[in-house]
């Protein structure tokens, strides 16, 4: 690997990174991160970059982000005993329900901080890509609440895969364009976002959903998540009467997972756990684990790991669960990997749809098909370590997943008859 680190400079930088030091002012995560954008990006960026300063840590701003998610987001969400499933693992189960919150998932935490600091910068319009349809279900959500119009970029493939979601953005206000250049899926939706951003940087805000991207937004989008692991933590003392002893999110882009380890990071009892798609398989275009499995790259304006093969080409993933289906991960996880402060592993489909069917019948609870990688990890985890509490990051709810659930085969473990 390119990026070798001594065990001396490991320490230096979660030492660092606890400080409050990372990403440094180049926007690095140690090697990870910095700004790989295209020229006409850097003085929206840097725009962007004084507006944080200027507003995140600003008491009346924090004020206001506090009280639209208490009143509208419905925070703070439960952190849920699941008794079910601890006698069935042989542990202490800890559920935080990041799938109670306003559009049923903890996307609308990122969404909504963005769209008032968009607000406060004077932006007329947001502008926002969507895959699946949960960030742009999000952002439209959180744009009509700040009063700012937006447009939502979505490949045509993804515009008629995700139908409902296409239909919720159209009624909360939104504009959708449908994206017929390239593979008319996410990454084309990102570059015509992008260049919409370039062609109209003074009147724009670009809202992303996941802590990646080129500097600010992974530091942006972790200050807005932070919120998981802040609550999650006074609730593990007050309703467990102690620290988890792992805390365990599946990982995409990985805002969930940043969000909720942040509150743990200085806990050396508390070990880390990430869990990334693994998909049908270990092949080639089989899975989306870029951490488990990836090398370092630059993808969309950041260096961190990345599935790609040897001429630079960016890898085909797959996973059963559209918000896991990424090629890249955000760089504080690759940082967080390579010091060993956080263990990734992953979780296959099967895996996925079996801890799904497990959660809806122990715990009556239907979680979105990503969060069921995190039950799956924990599960296994619980089978090494028996007796020992666990907190899962539950990053939302399965009712987007029904089409999904309902169209697999008979024999699949999340299949209803099986
Ligand atoms: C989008 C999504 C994810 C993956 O995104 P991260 O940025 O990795 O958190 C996970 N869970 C749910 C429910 C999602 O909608």
């Amino acid at each position: 690997m390119e990026t070798e680190i001594t065990a001396a400079e490991k320490k230096d930088l979660l030492e660092r990174l606890l400080r409050g030091e990372l990403p440094d002012d180049s926007g690095r995560f140690g090697p990870f991160g910095g700004c790989y954008a295209p020229e006409t990006l850097i003085p929206a960026l840097e725009r962007l970059q004084q507006g944080i300063d200027r507003y995140l840590h600003d008491p009346a701003f924090l004020q206001e982000f506090h009280d639209e998610l208490t009143q509208w987001v419905g925070r703070p969400t439960s952190l849920t005993i699941a008794t079910g499933l601890g006698k069935c693992w042989g542990a202490q189960v800890y559920l935080k329900r990041e799938d109670l919150a306003h559009t049923g998932a903890h996307k609308i935490n990122n969404a909504l901080g963005q769209a008032l600091l968009a607000r406060r910068l004077g932006a007329e319009r947001v502008i926002a890509e969507t895959g699946a349809g949960q960030h742009g279900v999000a952002t439209a959500a959180a744009c009509a609440r700040a009063g700012v119009p937006c447009v939502i970029y979505m490949g045509a493939v993804d515009i008629e895969r995700q139908a409902p979601n296409v239909q919720r953005m159209h009624q909360l206000g939104a504009e959708v364009v449908a994206v017929q250049s390239g593979d008319r899926t996410l990454r084309a939706a990102i570059n015509e976002a992008f260049r919409d951003w370039v062609s109209d940087p003074d009147r724009s805000y670009y809202l992303l959903g996941s802590a990646v991207g080129p500097h600010p937004y992974p530091f942006l989008v972790r200050e807005l998540q932070a919120v998981i692991g802040r609550e999650a933590r006074h609730q593990m003392l007050d309703i467990a009467d102690g620290l988890p002893d792992v805390a365990v999110a599946c990982v995409g882009g990985g805002s969930n997972a940043i969000g909720l380890f942040h509150g743990f990071l200085a806990d050396e009892s508390v070990a880390l756990m990430g869990i990334e798609a693994g998909g049908r398989g270990p092949g080639l275009g089989d899975h989306s684990a870029t951490l488990a499995s990836g090398r370092p790259g630059v993808l969309h304006g950041c260096y961190s790991m990345l599935l790609h093969d040897d001429q630079g080409q960016v890898q085909e993933t797959h996973s059963v669960s559209a918000g896991l289906d990424y090629p890249g991960v955000g760089p504080e996880h690759a940082l967080l990997q390579a010091i060993g402060r956080v263990t990734y592993t992953t979780a296959t489909d099967d895996e996925a749809l079996a801890a799904l069917r497990e959660c809806c019948a122990l715990e009556g609870i239907l979680p979105a098909l990503e969060s069921a990688h995190a039950l799956a990890g924990a599960k296994r985890w619980a089978q090494d370590h028996p007796g020992r509490r666990i907190l899962i990051g539950l990053s939302g709810r399965g009712d987007k997943d029904m089409p999904t659930l309902e169209n697999l085969p008979q024999d699949l473990p999340g299949s209803r008859s099986s």
